[in-house]
């Protein structure tokens, strides 16, 4: 699965998730990419290990230092449980990966979507204020409002696969807005495409209705 996925995640997005910084919607995205990714989870140990390395050296003594596991201790904060609690069942054939059924309470099943048109749905995750999280469900075929961002948008796909200007995004894949990136995402044909979706701005749509529809949709 590890390689096929084309579109990763930053060293500013790693760096940030080692040291604790991000937004908890992000940190959430972070996690649930790094579980399906060897690739970014092999980088994000190298940034713990380095993190470890500055606090060790460094006049730390009123630092905490990291953890050994820093990745599976972040999951477990991110839990709010204790990390070394008994490994929840493995569930290979799960479509969202384990820091997202934690929030969802299950997978595909458990998540409580509600409409936002053109057969379209969303559910918004329990997330600290500073960002929203949403999963989005977008029917095959689909082609999602043309919008630019105010802030940074980062998107992982779940299932399916969608294509933008910025190229085509199946599982595992994210993808990263900022203010300097206007897409129009559309869903493979294929598939319903469902994804994680991360922002710390409102985005910026074009037409009138789209726009009234976000002040009611929170997107
Ligand atoms: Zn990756
Ligand atoms: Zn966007």
């Amino acid at each position: 699965m590890t390689d096929k996925i084309k579109h990763h995640l930053n060293d500013a997005l790693l760096m940030g998730y080692s040291s604790g910084i991000l937004p908890e919607a992000f940190n959430l995205m972070v996690a649930a990419h790094l579980s399906l990714c060897d690739e970014c989870r092999a980088r994000s140990e190298s940034f713990d290990a380095l993190g470890g390395e500055i606090l060790d050296h460094g006049n730390a003594c009123d630092v905490a230092p990291l953890r050994g596991s820093s990745f599976e201790a972040t999951l477990a904060l991110i839990d709010g449980g204790p990390v070394n609690e008994t490994p929840a069942p493995a569930m290979p054939d799960a479509v969202l990966p384990k820091p997202l059924r934690d929030y969802v309470g299950g997978d595909l099943d458990a998540i409580r979507w509600k409409s936002i048109g053109m057969g379209v749905k969303q559910a918004i995750l329990p997330t600290s204020k500073t960002a929203t999280a949403r999963l989005l469900l977008i029917p095959a075929g689909m082609a999602m409002p043309d919008h630019g961002h105010r802030g940074t948008e980062m998107t992982m796909v779940l299932q399916g696969a969608f294509q933008d200007e910025d190229g085509y995004f199946a599982r595992g894949d994210v993808e990263i807005a900022d203010s300097d990136l206007h897409h129009t995402p559309v869903a493979d044909i294929h598939e319903d495409c469902i994804c994680l979706a991360v922002t710390d701005a409102p985005l910026q749509f074009n037409g009138l209705i789209p726009k009234i529809a976000q002040r009611f949709l929170r997107i």
